[in-house]
């Protein structure tokens, strides 16, 4: 759907990831862009519900977020009950969201299409989790192992390559565990070193998911498991990221509208890429709910 930017708010998180000058560039791309627009800096995630309600308040009907996928995340629980879009100026190491919608990783050109005649809204589906939304994806086992073992100092020096030593220590900790998985009232068991909950399924790389079917758009979550392999493999598979070729057996796939998960021993979680203490998931899908501009 094409429907033209009237006021964007560009919302800034100064402390994201990359290195670059944020606002000359907005300046320069934004000088003769065909809406209002203006900045906001964000100094701490709490105080985004009060930039949102003031934009609000404004009559803004775009908010353009510079940060990562954290700061993305906060911005929308913000919004998700308003009629304002998100716009997406990709300045994390992770950029998942971006990556899912193909939404330009540099920022000149993620604004360069905001000012074009035609950006498009896409409607995305988000997903509940403990009464909290999310984006992207729930992880119980290794992954939130990666997560947690990733140095965020390392992490703003050297991008995804942080991933790569925390995948390192992550191996040595992961486990088996048997995951008790309830999907649309169905139970089934299954024992893994990995559960996802994905409403994207990106895995940080432009176009490569853990799974090729995986959708933003198609109102289902994607409940994954990685069975007990070798930690052998599983370190190639990370890197090589033949998740993609699903086709081969490798993953335990199943489509969800609500999904709970109970793992035996209990495993390390992360929700968005922030590690979190809960034991259990207990998600649902709510379909495109949340409006994207995009190429
Ligand atoms: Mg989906």
């Amino acid at each position: 759907m094409s429907e033209g930017i009237k006021h964007l708010r560009a919302v800034i998180n100064p402390m994201a990831g990359r290195r670059e000058p944020i606002v000359q560039t907005l300046f320069a791309q934004f000088k003769d862009a065909p809406f209002q627009w203006d900045i906001k800096i964000s100094r701490d995630a709490a105080d985004i519900p009060d930039i949102i309600q003031q934009a609000q308040n404004d009559g803004v009907d775009v908010i353009a977020v510079y940060g990562g996928d954290g700061t993305i995340l906060r911005v929308v629980r913000s919004i998700l009950e308003t009629d304002i879009r998100l716009a997406i100026l990709p300045g994390g190491s992770g950029n998942i969201l971006a990556k899912t919608l193909g939404i330009p990783l540099n920022l000149k050109k993620a604004c360069q299409f905001l000012c074009g005649e035609h950006p498009q809204t896409q409607s995305v589906d988000v997903g509940e989790f403990n009464g909290e939304y999310f984006l992207t994806r729930i992880c119980m086992g290794f992954e939130a192992e990666v997560v947690e073992a990733t140095d965020r100092v390392w992490q703003n020096r050297i991008g995804m390559l942080a991933y790569g030593l925390a995948t390192l220590k992550a191996l040595r900790k992961v486990r088996v565990s048997e995951y008790v998985i309830t999907i649309d009232g169905l139970e089934y068991r299954i024992k893994g070193l990995a559960c996802f909950v994905a409403n994207s399924s990106n895995v940080g790389l432009p176009s490569v998911n853990l799974l090729s079917q995986s959708s933003v758009t198609d109102s289902k979550l994607d409940v994954i498991v990685v069975p007990r392999i070798t930690r052998f493999f599983y370190f190639k598979a990370w890197f090589r990221h033949v998740f993609q070729s699903d086709k081969n057996g490798l993953l335990k796939h199943w489509f969800a509208e609500s999904v709970k998960v109970q793992a035996t021993p209990e495993q390390t979680m992360h929700c968005d890429g922030e590690v979190c203490k809960s034991t259990s998931i207990d998600a649902r899908v709510i379909p495109q709910k949340l409006h994207v501009l995009v190429p």
